[in-house]
């Protein structure tokens, strides 16, 4: 009768939709070494070794010294939305620890092979297993649907190693877009200098592989100036000024808009809640062409905040030549409750309240101190 009864809305397979949830999640080799770095941090670890291969697109591996992961717990390891982090909603708003969903392993077991060998200090050996398409498998990455599939004793030391081989050999449109080796191999140890930078109780090391110099090496627990000096070098180093904001910290409306001399009582001030802000700034003597990108972190997680590097860097327009740029990290903790940490799949944007006051507190704080470290500087060379 020239109708068409054929289903034109079917509901995609699990793979595929995995597929498509990875992609969103790991768009680079970068993005899933954060992922694993994370992971190792959240597991207590104090040394984190780093080898790549070809950017990472075949081979990156993470090996740490933290608390392990139990056998019994192997089979769940990349399944989607499994994890030892969170059991009820409520707990995102005290989150402590950098994952929560149980997305990054299983998102990267469905474009990469993926392989754990780890050790708990109560186990007396270690265990080796293999992952694809969220699942434990066989040595040769084929997915069986077999049950029975055990985690092979090995002896091994405390700690994770995981390996992701061949990532996105399974997406060859991403494979494509993405960049060189050597850029991607770029991008992979920004990220680790900046962890290296933020995480001082933890070591960092990375490797190329075949190569037995190291591109990166921290040592755990040295202080901040010497860890921007491995990382980035001596000229920003010898140029840092301390930055420190503590407290709870009521903002007046009335003052910052212009309005100080009206009656104090009745001025309208509302608290930002906590705010701590701690980190580094260059002084006006360091001068760089060369942008090197803000180091933000907010409550610990790695953020790229465009307004406050806006703001700061306004700041410096007054102290700095044109066309120079600061080096800045800055550290703040805000009140969990304040703070959405779920709005994006990479969790490289976060929303808080109060940003523009945070920032305005921030741009003030910095403004003093560039400008108190000028003014010390004419006195010297008067005198
Ligand atoms: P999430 O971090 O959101 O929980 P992941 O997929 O990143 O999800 O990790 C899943 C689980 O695997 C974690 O909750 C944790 O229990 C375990 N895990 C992953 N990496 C490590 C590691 N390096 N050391 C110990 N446990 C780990
Ligand atoms: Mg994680």
């Amino acid at each position: 009768n020239g109708e068409n009864y054929e289903n034109k809305i079917v509901k995609l397979d699990e793979s595929v939709i995995n597929k498509i949830a990875a992609g969103e999640i790991i768009i680079q080799p970068a993005n899933a070494l954060k992922e694993m770095l994370e992971n190792s941090i959240d597991a207590k670890s104090t040394m984190i070794e780093i080898l790549v291969k070809d950017g990472g697109m075949k081979l990156l591996q993470i090996t740490d010294n933290g608390h392990g992961i139990n056998k019994v717990d192997l089979g769940l390891l990349c399944e989607r939305f499994a994890t030892s982090k969170i059991s009820k909603f409520e707990d995102l708003e005290n989150i402590a620890t950098y994952g929560f969903r149980g997305e990054a392993l299983a998102s990267i077991s469905h474009i990469s092979r993926l392989s754990v060998v780890t050790k708990t200090s109560e186990s007396p050996l270690a265990y080796k297993a293999y992952y694809v398409n969220g699942k434990m498998c066989n040595a040769n990455f084929k997915e069986s649907g077999d049950s029975s599939i055990e985690p092979k004793p090995i002896a091994g030391k405390d700690g994770t190693q995981i390996v992701v081989e061949d990532l996105f050999y399974n997406i060859p449109s991403r494979l494509k877009a993405l960049k060189s080796k050597s850029d991607e191999f770029g991008k992979i140890l920004d990220v680790i200098g900046r962890y290296a930078i933020h995480t001082g109780h933890v070591g960092f090391s990375c490797k190329k592989y075949g190569e037995s110099l190291q591109v990166l090496s921290t040592r755990p627990g040295v202080p901040i100036r010497e860890r921007i000096r491995t990382v980035y070098g001596t000229s920003i180093a010898s140029e840092l000024l301390d930055i420190e904001l503590d407290g709870s910290l009521a903002y007046n409306k009335d003052k910052h808009n212009g309005n100080e001399n009206e009656n104090e009582n009745e001025s309208i001030c509302h608290t930002l809640g906590l705010i701590k802000v701690s980190g580094v700034i260059t002084n006006a003597n360091y001068n760089n062409k060369k942008r090197v990108q803000p180091i933000f972190f907010i409550n610990h997680r790695l953020v790229s905040c465009d307004p406050l590097k806006r703001a700061i860097n306004s700041v410096y327009q007054f102290f700095l030549p044109k066309g120079n740029y600061p080096f800045m990290y800055l550290s703040l903790e805000i009140d969990p409750k304040n703070l959405d940490v779920n709005i994006h799949p990479t969790k490289r944007e976060v929303r808080f309240l109060n940003e523009d006051e945070i920032i305005e507190l921030i741009v003030d704080k910095v403004h003093s101190i560039l400008s108190s470290v000028d003014t010390s500087r004419k006195f010297k060379t008067q005198s």
